[in-house]
């Protein structure tokens, strides 16, 4: 009990300073607010740790690439003020597992699906941010063909590099803390779950994502209804239902299940 009313208030004063800092909206607020009481609180220290290693690291790059991808920030879903539906998207299936060791204190696998699955939306964050820094253009990861910067499903050299350094960032601190499992077999764990999970994303963003198309700007967007100048989007591929957090939640979750698995 102590040590969730003691995670509850971490996770307010987080919360409340990435509010104010705009790294999240009033919205993401609230929902940060519930990942890290659970995460805080259920989990402990440990996974507080990776946790704000995640959250740092990937609020600091998407601030300071926000200037630099203002020109082409229409392609992303959402600005740099992360809402609700992101927060839950990238830290959600990471709660389950903190939540899971609560109740089941000797497994190991908690620990390792948890370090995989922040590994996967780390790499993910990482990968979107610096991988516009590519001198050249992203291929799709489907076709290999050359496509726009910034576009669902494009991988690069720049992009695949930062994807290994935010996986192993997490992974690294994952087998420093370890409560059990050893420092190589939870790092490379790690490693290997957040690089497949980052992959499945971009495999999904490549293929099946709902992607619309802007009549006024004459540009490929996630956004919908409505674009960032106001007018309603077309959708062009993809399935509907499947937006950027979902796909989101798809890398999390198979960032989990390699890392619980393995
Ligand atoms: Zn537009």
């Amino acid at each position: 009990m102590i040590q969730l009313i003691i995670g509850f208030l971490f996770a307010a004063i987080i919360a409340f300073a990435a509010l104010r800092t705009r790294s999240l909206s009033r919205s993401g607020a609230w929902g940060a607010l519930l990942v890290g009481t659970v995460i805080f609180g259920l989990g402990g220290w440990r996974w507080a740790v990776l946790l704000l290693a995640f959250f740092v690291s990937s609020s600091a790059l998407t601030r300071m690439a926000a200037k630099r991808k203002a020109s082409l920030n229409e392609k992303f879903d959402k600005g740099g003020q992360r809402d609700i539906g992101q927060v839950l998207a990238n830290g959600g299936i990471a709660s389950i597992f903190a939540g899971l060791h609560f109740f089941f204190p000797q497994t190991a696998w908690t620990w390792l699906a948890f370090s995989a699955s922040l590994a996967a939306v780390n790499a993910d964050t990482w990968a979107t941010e610096l991988g516009v820094l590519n001198p050249s253009m992203p291929r799709l990861i489907s076709t290999w063909k050359p496509v726009e910067r910034g576009t669902s499903g494009g991988i690069s050299v720049y992009g695949t590099l930062a994807a290994l350094g935010g996986a192993a960032l997490i992974a690294i601190l994952a087998g420093l803390v370890s409560p059990s499992v050893n420092f190589w077999m939870v790092t490379g764990i790690a490693i290997l779950g957040g690089l497949l999970g980052s992959l499945f994303d971009s495999l999904l963003g490549a293929t099946v994502q709902a992607i619309y198309r802007c009549p006024h700007c004459d540009k490929e967007t996630e956004k919908h209804p409505l674009h960032t100048c106001g007018t309603q989007t077309m959708h062009v591929r993809g399935w509907k239902w499947l937006n950027n957090d979902l796909v989101n939640v798809g890398c999390a979750l198979v960032g989990a299940l390699i890392g619980s698995i393995l």
